[in-house]
């Protein structure tokens, strides 16, 4: 059994502009907190005419930070990867700053109103890019081009982005060198995020930038621990449903206990996003609908008992 290698170890300062490579740079802003690690990392790519990927949170000294890197440049193009409050809310007025517009996949599925945890910093329920692209579009610069690849599974509207020059793939929440990655119903899909990882690795990338954290250095490596973490841990929750626990919530007190509580609300809707991928995989089943509160039994033993 091979643990996830995380790398946590992230040189950076609040609103310094590091060269990460010819072709990209990076500022993270100061938005720190148990989802987003250090703080949002906004991509650079190019020079001169440059596109800005994910700019983040409106905040005064982040929007400082930004304008001193960007002096004398001009953005042509804003990308956002989904639309999380920690991702987007910049894009729009630093696209009408410099006269360009926004990419994206498009709004995601509402969260439903009553929903009992806030999943990461937030939805930005106001986001909708200017410009919607599908998988496979392509976007060039003096210098760079990037290849969109729609990877729904952290939300339906998540969007990954190649730079083919380097090889290299903009993951945006899609894989963190320093943490999973949250799926959360309805919105979050396992079945997607889980044959979107798979068609991620099969790209071969030289290295996987992360909205969050440090970079993913030996993609194939990581990403194979990655899926394989999440087919154990679905593994170990059919297993606790066949040892006849129906409920969620403890499954979540047994699997995770050694996790942070804080995170066990997002844990639950981790837990969720599984249970759904099981139904749908025909190995478990529940009475009514499928929700965080349903009751769960494997279908073995239904058919056993009929
Ligand atoms: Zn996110």
């Amino acid at each position: 059994m091979t643990a996830i290698p995380f790398k946590k170890d992230f040189d950076f300062e609040y609103g310094r502009c590091d060269r990460l490579s010819a072709r990209i740079r990076r500022i993270v802003a100061p938005n720190p907190g148990p989802f987003t690690y250090t703080g949002t990392g906004v991509y650079i790519i190019g020079e001169g005419e440059v596109a800005v990927l994910d700019p983040g949170p409106v905040m005064p000294e982040h929007i400082a930070a930004l304008d001193k890197a960007l002096e004398g440049e001009r953005v042509t193009h804003v990308f956002v990867t989904h639309h999380h409050l920690d991702h987007s809310p910049m894009a729009k007025p630093l696209a009408q700053k410099h006269g360009c517009q926004t990419y994206g996949y498009g709004p995601a599925q509402a969260m439903p109103e009553d929903c009992e945890v806030r999943m990461e910093a937030g939805d930005d329920r106001g986001f909708t890019p200017d410009v919607l692209i599908q998988d496979g579009a392509v976007f060039s610069g003096p210098n760079w081009t990037l290849e969109a690849l729609h990877t729904p599974g952290h939300t339906s509207n998540h969007m990954c982005y190649a730079l083919k020059e380097e090889n290299i793939l903009f993951c945006g929440d899609h894989v963190m060198a320093w943490s999973t990655s949250v799926v959360s119903p309805p919105d979050g899909d396992m079945g997607d995020y889980l044959s979107q990882l798979e068609r991620i690795r099969a790209r071969q990338f030289a290295r996987l930038w992360p909205t969050h954290g440090p970079a993913v250095d030996e993609p194939d490596a990581f990403l194979g621990a990655y899926i394989a973490h999440r087919r154990r841990r679905e593994a170990a929750i059919l297993g606790e449903i066949e040892k006849g626990q129906t409920q969620i919530r403890a499954i979540v007190e047994t699997l995770y206990s050694d996790v942070d509580k804080r995170l066990h609300p997002a844990a639950a809707h981790s837990v969720f996003a599984h249970v759904i991928h099981l139904i749908k995989q025909g190995k478990i089943t529940t009475p009514g609908a499928a929700e965080l509160g349903a009751q769960y039994h494997p279908v073995s033993q239904i058919a056993h008992a009929l």
